[in-house]
């Protein structure tokens, strides 16, 4: 038995006649099922979840194998020490044992077998005989620049409403370590949000020697996916949830801006309608940071996406139109949706075969797997960075079979060694410019790697510049009807991450279900307060 986290119901819903329908299966509607089930005491078979693919897992989905290589989606960790993370993981058994949490389970794992050493950032940058680190600690920005960090981060979000983060900076400060490192890290753009860039410096600021540091962030035993998503999952279908996959939601009708009627949806090539109650609950994940992806090989380059087909816009940003379409309350997709020049970014997997390239990695960085922060190559064209987990990944990874992730914030442009855009190179072409960066040698070390490159469009869709109103409230002034995922506004919070859509998922259970407790802050860094006292 588990502790309730929340209080219990004390007005609203009478929890046994509500039919809950999430739409998505992504982290933010496995939350809402989770907390619906243990803290509303919905009961489970009365919880939907519709699918349109065939896993659950969203934006946190992992494949492969040894053979074809295997692949990353998201390849950095949450933060599992917010305690949005740990109302979730406590509320989750582990896999391993009925007396433990799937909470115990991370953190005992980070403490007896993660590997413990402190490491951080690395900044590789071309040097006469190969790379050479950047020297950490300063961060390279003039007095001016300090003091219009200082200056911005003292500003209100209303007078950065609309702006970019090139609106409020110098073009130097953009060549400054410090920028280097806060775009490679959390994949900032110049011209991405403003109010974003802000949000983020209050919460990390004060961490910036320690940004991507595994000690602070901690391991999942596996892939997020293996470790994360399918413990939640697994559990959710023992308890008798409703799981629909290959089901896609097609329309949601509302009587008024408030009260959604009728759900539309189709599963398995068959059109199913149904009718919601008002006392019923729909919560709807809006957009999603892997539509429209695009896998590649080792050699093949991934399929570019056709602009203007029905794949640009995505299955995922259907149902938000629709709503926005029927109230203004429900903000703009668009705004999000339609800017993939501004939001696509490359990822890789590679698998190796052989150890040489960690070998000679570890000599270069002095780090173990799994030890050390990103590795930021700042001479890169296509602005490379790795992250090199601890080994396996996969539970079923061979021994002698290692795995690591990295992505690209310019794959549109000419790589320094292939001399194409990243978009059109293969696998190995891509592995090739990571080689020749590294001065590694590429013959022994290509004949022994799979690289599985994947292109896609929307993955900071959610950081691009957004007017207020453009992400509406988790609970859009609506009766039954609730928003979350990455593009719902949660004041003062970072989009971007695991932990956005499980705080949104929570606030929407505890709206719709009228529980008394509100999900748990982040509690603030004293930085951040003493700023806020002085706007
Ligand atoms: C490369 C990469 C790196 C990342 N790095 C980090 C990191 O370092 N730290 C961190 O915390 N987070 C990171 N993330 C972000 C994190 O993975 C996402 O924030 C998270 O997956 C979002 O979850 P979600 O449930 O809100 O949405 P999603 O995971 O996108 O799930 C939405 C789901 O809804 C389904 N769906 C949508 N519309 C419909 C419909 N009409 N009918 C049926 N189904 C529908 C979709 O198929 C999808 O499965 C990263 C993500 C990626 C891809």
């Amino acid at each position: 038995m588990f502790r309730r986290r929340f209080s219990s119901v004390s007005q609203g819903r009478n929890p046994q006649g509500v039919h809950a329908w999430l739409v998505g299966s992504g982290i933010a509607s496995l939350t809402s099922a989770v907390h619906l089930m243990k803290d509303a005491q919905v009961p489970p078979s009365q919880i939907h979840i519709l699918e349109t693919h065939s896993y659950p897992g969203g934006g946190v989905d992992s494949t492969g194998d040894p053979g074809k290589g295997y692949v990353i989606h998201a390849g950095r960790q949450p933060n599992f020490n917010d305690p949005c993370m740990e109302e979730l993981l406590s509320s989750v058994p582990s896999s391993t044992g009925t007396e433990r949490t799937l909470l115990d389970e991370i953190k005992e794992f980070n403490e007896l077998e993660a590997p413990q050493e402190d490491a951080t950032t690395h900044v590789l940058v071309q040097g006469q005989y190969g790379p050479e680190e950047l020297e950490m600690g300063k961060s390279s920005m003039t007095h001016k620049e300090r003091m219009d960090l200082l200056m911005f981060m003292l500003e209100g979000e209303k007078a950065l409403n609309s702006k970019s983060v090139k609106d409020c900076f110098g073009e130097s400060f953009f060549q400054s370590k410090f920028w280097c490192i806060w775009a490679a890290t959390f994949a900032f753009q110049p011209w991405h949000s403003a109010i974003e860039f802000r949000r983020y410096l209050r919460k990390y600021l004060h961490d910036t020697q320690s940004l991507n540091n595994m000690k602070m962030l901690g391991w999942t035993r596996f892939s997020q996916y293996e470790s994360l998503i399918m413990p939640i999952a697994h559990f959710l279908e023992e308890q008798g949830v409703d799981f629909r996959f290959h089901c896609r939601v097609t329309d949601l009708k509302m009587s008024t801006p408030t009260t959604v009627t009728e759900l539309t949806m189709m599963q398995n090539g068959t059109e199913k309608i149904v009718t919601i109650d008002p006392n019923d609950v729909v919560i709807v994940t809006l957009g999603s940071i892997s539509s429209g992806s695009t896998l590649g090989s080792n050699s093949k380059a991934p399929a570019p996406m056709s602009m203007g087909s029905e794949d640009s816009f995505g299955v995922e940003w259907s149902i938000w139109s629709q709503l926005a379409m029927q109230s203004p309350n429900f903000g703009n997709p668009t705004r999000f949706s339609s800017r993939i020049p501004e939001s696509s970014l490359e990822t890789f997997t590679v698998t190796l075969r052989d150890p040489e390239f960690l070998d000679r990695l570890l000599k270069l960085t002095k780090e173990r797997p799994g030890t050390g922060g990103l590795l930021i190559l700042k001479d890169s064209n296509w602005a490379m960075s790795l992250s090199i987990p601890h080994q396996p990944m996969f539970s079923d990874q061979p021994p002698d079979v290692q795995v690591f992730w990295g992505y690209s914030l310019f794959p549109e442009r000419i790589g320094n060694f292939v001399r194409k855009p990243m978009f059109s190179c293969t696998g190995q072409e891509i592995m090739s410019e990571l080689l020749q960066h590294l001065r590694f040698p590429t013959d022994s070390i290509l004949k022994n790697s799979v690289t599985v490159p994947c292109f896609m469009p929307h993955l900071t869709a959610q950081m691009l510049t957004r007017h207020h109103g453009d992400r509406p409230e988790v609970v859009p002034r609506t009766n039954n009807v609730a928003v979350i995922g990455q593009y719902v506004e949660i004041p003062e919070d970072t989009t971007f991450t695991i932990e956005y859509s499980v705080r949104g998922a929570q606030m929407a259970v505890q709206h719709m279900m009228g529980l008394v407790a509100e999900p748990k802050k982040r509690q603030k860094h004293y930085l951040a307060e003493f700023l806020e006292a002085l706007v």
